[in-house]
């Protein structure tokens, strides 16, 4: 079963330790320890964490929603802290890989940090999708449009 289906079976009324929601997303419990620093909210007033079942539910809609679709041609999905963000606000190098989608489509490589959290990231993005942000790579774009 996916994570993504796997969360819908957290209850609404119930409070989970941090084990416990574990079980229930199928992850780690280290992993539901990053996720409170990413702000799944918890009681950390007692030991263990007591985390709301509906409030978990709210946050993991959100959280694979995010990962699995929602976001955009410009966007990345960090694979550190989880968070997507649009390459066209921040600084990145963008190099063509001389590879075609289609003929109007040239293939560039977009490498940057996430803003966040500073990890890097390179993706493959269509020419079209980067239109529009810093760069800080000159794109031979003549010398591919000539090439058959
Ligand atoms: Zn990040």
């Amino acid at each position: 079963m996916s994570k993504k289906a796997k969360y819908r079976k957290i209850h609404n009324t119930r409070y989970y330790t941090p084990h416990e929601l574990a079980e229930c997303v199928g992850v780690t419990p280290k992993t539901i320890y990053s996720h409170i620093e990413l702000g799944l909210p918890a009681d950390k007033g007692v030991k263990p964490y007591l985390i709301c079942g509906a409030e978990a539910k709210d946050f993991y809609c959100q959280f694979y929603n995010k990962t699995t679709i929602d976001h955009g041609k410009d966007e990345v999905l960090c694979h550190g802290c989880g968070r997507v963000f649009s390459f066209n606000n921040i600084e990145v190098k963008c190099t063509s890989t001389g590879k075609y989608y289609n003929d109007a489509k040239v293939q560039v490589m977009v490498e940057g940090r996430c803003p966040y959290c500073q990890r890097k990231f390179n993706r493959f993005k269509s020419m079209k999708a980067v239109k529009g942000m810093k760069t800080g790579a000159t794109i031979p774009i003549a010398k591919l449009i000539g090439k058959e």
